[in-house]
């Protein structure tokens, strides 16, 4: 057979999920699924041609990806699988890869298809974190490996076309992944250095903290002596206080607008409209209080939160404690989990103060 120049990534995506009790690979993360972040990952490399995806239809999003996916029959066993994908591969190189790993970065890519063209064959392996013990029938440790002989393989594993087909022609048995295989036929295939975040989803727990999403805020009143200059529901001076509707907190609406924009919500300006005599000199903590009730309403909690605030006067180092416990209580998270940055403008901007906000939940 022949094969021309280029790089096919081989996608393994027929497994039955046994293990996780629901299909992993239609698990999401955010807005994607396990097998779409997956594909992205090797669609958005510039040395990946195209994909032999096994086992799977191309999901709707990626129908139009750009490059060519072709998808093949899985087979009743992994290794049948991968058998099947090999024979739609046309490039010299392929990378052969499970379907739910799908945190791999471009530049373990990179590495791997490298590792290929110098060493014939690149497996990403990392350090073996627990001490592994090898158990006989009767549930007793029998064996003790040291563990700084021991690695955990991942994938993408890189071959040249030919030799993981012909490996595989040789082999027989039910090998558990394609280091095994080429070991087999050829010897010593090549440890590249594998990436700890590139780990394989087996179960949902596994996607429970992945599940995090982000938000931000930004915020800039005008300052005036018109009230008390709060921030963060302190007084940090009795007066030069913000032109404002409400109480003028412009750090609370930064962070009330982070909150609204990780819950895919309209605005602090459209929640509480200015002009509501409602909401004349309310206490922003009452938004803030709002905004997270709706939160955890849905689920959610505070994993961190980081505000930065810009003020050239008074300076704001006595009152940050005060502003971490506010956000503390009413965010329900500790204190701990929350940064405080304060700046000045260099005296760019004296009447003036701007916060910004990250908010992260799960
Ligand atoms: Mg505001």
């Amino acid at each position: 057979m022949y094969y021309r120049k280029g790089v096919t990534a081989l996608i393994v995506a027929a497994g039955k999920s046994e293990r996780a009790g629901e299909d992993k690979l239609s698990l999401m993360l955010g807005s994607e699924s396990v097998l779409e972040r997956t594909l992205c990952a090797f669609l958005g490399h510039p040395k990946v041609d195209g994909i032999v995806l096994v086992g799977r239809e191309v999901p709707e999003a990626y129908l139009n990806a750009g490059k060519p996916i072709v998808t093949v029959r899985g087979g009743s066993t992994r290794a049948d699988s991968v058998k099947n994908g090999l024979k739609a591969v046309e490039t010299d190189i392929v990378l052969i890869h499970d379907g739910a790993r799908p945190f791999t970065e471009a530049g373990l890519i990179s590495e791997v298809i490298e590792g290929v063209l110098s060493f014939r064959s690149a497996i990403p392996v990392v350090p073996v974190a627990d001490s592994v013990r090898i158990i006989n029938k009767e549930g007793e440790l029998v064996e003790f490996p040291k563990r700084d002989t021991l690695s955990a393989a991942q994938t993408p594993q890189g071959f040249y076309t030919a030799d993981i087909t012909e490996a595989y022609r040789r082999f027989e048995g039910t090998p558990t992944d394609e280091s095994e295989v080429y070991g087999r036929a050829f010897g010593k295939a090549h440890a590249v250095k594998g990436r700890v975040e590139n780990r394989k989803i087996t179960t949902k727990e596994d996607v429970l903290g992945i599940k995090a999403v982000v938000g931000s805020g930004w915020d800039l009143h005008r300052l005036g002596d018109v009230k008390p200059l709060k921030i963060c529901g302190v007084a940090v001076a009795p007066a030069g206080g913000s032109f404002s509707w409400s109480d003028g907190d412009a750090a609370y609406h930064a962070v009330t607008d982070a909150i609204l924009s990780a819950l895919g919500e309209k605005d602090i300006g459209q929640r509480f409209p200015d002009k509501d005599p409602k909401f004349k000199n309310a206490d922003s903590g009452l938004f803030l209080k709002d905004v997270a009730e709706l939160a955890f309403g849905r689920g959610k909690t505070f994993l961190s939160l980081s505000v930065a605030i810009e003020l050239d006067s008074p300076k704001l180092a006595p009152h940050i404690s005060g502003m971490r416990r506010n956000l503390s209580e009413i965010l329900n998270i500790s204190e701990s989990r929350i940064g405080i940055t304060a700046k000045t403008s260099e005296g760019t901007s004296p009447s003036v103060i701007r916060c910004w906000a990250v908010v992260t939940l799960v």
